[in-house]
Parts: structure tokens; sequence; C-alpha cells
């Protein structure tokens, strides 16, 4: 049977774990960046914790190694059964509320070439490997409101602080110490782009590899890549591989833009742009909006490089109230599409953690608004409806799909028991935290949601 059939009669079934991986900025290895399955050392068995993790920070492991490990065997056989793995909920949850999934977008673009692949089990890594998501390291300028020092070097600082102070308050010294040692563990872990031999056997994917993405930290302060990016250009791959960027908008990386990107077949960049002026500059701190709204026109402006640009809209409980606002400054720029990416974690910042009232006010104030004539040109809108209305109906499908009452996960392995319980607590202590660490004022920013959300 050829594979565009196999893939008709079993409708469940996600190309990605055949063609793509994902590695994220600790070096730990996912099918995707969806998927929440970590892929495990097989030759290890820790009792399901954190460092029987396959990691690129281990210097002899590579991508290879996670694509032929038990672990992606059985999710390709449950795909190969028309099973959906519990591990992909996102997409699930996402294509139950009418938003394109990551497998639909994968599976149904076109863009790799689906033929070639050998849909068995256990298939060739050289030979089947199309893409790489590769989140290279925690280098990063900012301490976003939405991430952690998994993600970005700039929270060492402040998380060794919190954890001091709630040891200190709260009498929990032994379990402080004991996420102080998981926070050194990820930081010795977050080196990981220094491994050679990851990119080694990252260049015997290149003759069929179609598609790069970045993120980091922030990949264009991720100098060691480019290395491997220089190589391409020099087998003559580059013209065949589109590169994309996620980047945080704060850098103009002159090198790249000149002297790499020409070469290759395409490149996307992503701006993670959440909202405007003080509001953009209290999540993305310390990010200064001016400087960030330079650098994207800049980008835009170019003319030596195959370039489509985009912002990428993180949706959570801090800019759900002012996306209009937003679209309405995207409207005056020159990028090429939207991309609405739903925050899932930290929990409590998740829209679907607002209460039922507040969620109804959003829904009406929602309705007032005439998203559509909020863009007087086509923008992509992620990668496949131009439709605004549309786009934001499934976000409100997302924010009614489901209430959490209790964060379980997220923080809890730095800052312990101290911010485990119901949401709103939770969110109020993150909000506090920072706020104090920062000298900044979350009334004073957000008064609308603020006194929405009951915060004082
Ligand atoms: S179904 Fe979604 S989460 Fe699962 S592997 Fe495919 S793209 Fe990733």
């Amino acid at each position: 049977m050829d594979n565009k059939k196999l893939i008709k009669k079993t409708p469940n079934l996600c190309i990605y774990p055949w063609i793509h991986l994902e590695a994220n900025a600790l070096g730990s290895i996912r099918p995707c960046c969806q998927n929440i399955l970590t892929i495990k050392d097989a030759s290890r068995d820790a009792g399901g914790f954190y460092w029987e993790e396959l990691s690129l920070s281990d210097h002899n492991t590579t991508l290879e190694d996670a694509y032929t490990s038990p672990d992606m065997i059985n999710l390709r056989r449950k795909f190969l059964n028309n099973e959906r793995p519990d591990v992909c909920y996102k997409c699930w949850t996402n294509e139950k509320t009418g938003m394109r999934s990551l497998r639909q977008a994968q599976t149904q673009s076109g863009f790799f070439d689906i033929e070639k692949v050998d849909l068995s089990a256990d298939p060739s890594f050289a030979t089947n490997m199309q893409s790489v998501d590769l989140k290279l390291g925690t280098t990063c300028n900012l301490q976003c409101r939405i991430c952690d020092i998994a993600a970005s070097s700039k929270f060492r600082k402040e998380t060794k602080t919190i954890l001091k102070e709630l040891g200190e308050v709260d009498g929990r010294v032994d379990e402080m110490n004991e996420a102080l040692t998981h926070l050194q563990l990820k930081i010795h872990r977050s080196t990981w782009p220094n491994n050679e031999a990851f990119y080694d056997n990252l260049k015997i994917i290149f003759p069929n590899l179609k598609f790069m993405e970045f993120f980091g930290g922030e990949p264009f302060l991720i100098k060691k890549h480019f290395e491997v990016l220089k190589y391409a250009i020099e087998k003559g791959y580059s013209k065949n591989i589109v590169i994309k960027y996620n980047t945080n908008g704060t850098q103009y990386p002159k090198e790249l833009v000149e002297d790499i990107f020409p070469h290759f077949k395409r490149v996307l960049i992503s701006f993670s742009i959440d909202d405007v002026a003080e509001r953009f500059e209290y999540q993305r701190y310390p990010a200064k909006w001016e400087q960030v709204k330079d650098n994207i026109q800049r980008f835009t402006e170019l003319t030596n490089v195959n370039l489509g640009t985009e912002i990428c809209i993180t949706v959570s409980i801090f800019n759900i109230l002012s996306l209009d606002e937003l679209l309405g400054w995207v409207n005056t720029t020159n990028l090429d599409g939207i991309y609405f990416n739903i925050l899932y974690d930290p929990q409590d910042l998740n829209i679907q953690s607002l209460d039922e009232h507040v969620k109804h006010t959003i829904i009406e104030k929602f309705k007032t608004i005439s998203w559509n004539s909020l863009l007087s040109r086509r923008l992509d809108i992620n990668s496949s409806s131009s439709d605004l209305n549309e786009n934001i109906q499934t976000l409100i499908n997302f924010m009614l799909e489901k209430h959490i009452t209790i964060v379980t996960s997220g923080h809890q392995s730095f800052y312990g028991k101290a911010v485990n319980g119901p949401v709103q607590e939770v969110r109020n202590w993150r909000i506090q935290t920072f706020d104090k660490l920062r000298n900044e004022n979350f009334v004073k920013t957000f008064p609308e949601l603020a006194e929405l959300i009951g915060y004082d």
C-alpha cells in the first residue's frame, strides 16, 4: 500500500514520529513540541525520575539514539494501529476545539516528501528524517513572565532567590535544597549545544532535510549552530532547506542576515510578541518595545533573503483582554502572518484557569469587537485561515474546554509545594513574587485584568 492510501486508511496517523524530532533547551528529546513524551534512555531505569531521560547533554548522545528508541517505536506502532496516543493530547484538544493541530498541519501540508518515508515502526534515521526542531539551550537575555529557568538562563538569580526565601520562610530547607540540586542539573544540561557528536549525527540527515526550526533561549544569541548552517551551505544542501527562527525580537544578527540566510531556500522568522508597549515590556522583561519594533521593521525590509515573517502571539491570561490592540499594531507593520500559540503551562497563566465569570466577561467583550476589520490586508493566520473571527472563536472554544483548579506541575520542581494549590493562589503568588523582584506593578500595568480577576 502506498503511504497516501495508508494515511487515508488510518486517519489518526501523524507523520511526525517518522520524519521529525524536537530537542528542548535542556537537551531532552521529544517526538515534537506538542508531545509530552520525553524519550527515555532504555538502558537506565531510574523509576521514572528526571535523570532516566535521554539527554543531548550527555556528550555521546545523538538524535539517532532517540529516533531508534523503544519509546519512538512504540509511538509509531500506536499510530499504525490508528490509536490516539495520550502523549499527543494537545493535538487532540486542538482538533476538538476546531483549531488546526500540528498533526493535521504537518501530515496534510504537502511540504514533506511523504511518499519517500518508510512507515514501518523502526525505520532508518538517516533516510527518513526531514525535519528538526532545536531549542538550542537556555542562553537568553529575557525573563518572560510565562517562562522559567528551563528555557532562560536569565532566571538563575531570581530562581535562587525565590528558592532561598521559600526555604527560610516555610522552614522547608531540605525540599528547597532538592529543588536547588535540580536547578544545577538543569543549568548543566542547558550546555548541550556544545555537543559535537550531536552535530556530526545531524549532518547525516542533511541530504533529506527540508526543515530546521530554531528556538532558544534566544537562538540569535547562540552562535555555535552557525557552523552547521555554514556546513549546509558548503555542501550545497542549504538550497533545499527552509530554516525558521523563533526570536524575542531584541536581536538583529548581522552575520546570519548577510552571510547565511541568503543561501537557504527560505527563511522564516517568527517574532514572539504578546502585547504592545508597557504590557509587552512587563510580559517580556527587560525587553524594550521601541527597540523590538525597530528590529522587526529591519527584518521585514530585507531584500537579500527569501523571507517570511510572522508574529507569534502566546495567548495567556496577561494578553487575552488586549488582543485587539495587538492586532491593531500588527496591521501597521509589514509582517506576513499571525500565529496564535496557546499557553498550556504554567497552568495558572493558562486562559482555561480563569474563573467562569471572567471567561464570560471576556467573551462579551470579544462580541463587541469587529475582528476582521482590525486587519486591512490579508495575513496568513495559523498557516491556514485568514479569518480572524474563526481564530478568535477557536481561542474561546479552548478557554471553555476545561477548568483547571489545582496546579500540580510546571514550577513545582523549582519551588516545591509552596506553590501547589488552588490555581488563583498560585497565580497571585507568581505575580506578587516577580513584581517584587522586578519592582513592577501588575495592577498598574493591567488595571482592567486585575479588577476582573479580583487581584489587589
Ligand atoms: S499527534 Fe501531535 S503531539 Fe503527537 S506526534 Fe503528531 S504532532 Fe506531535
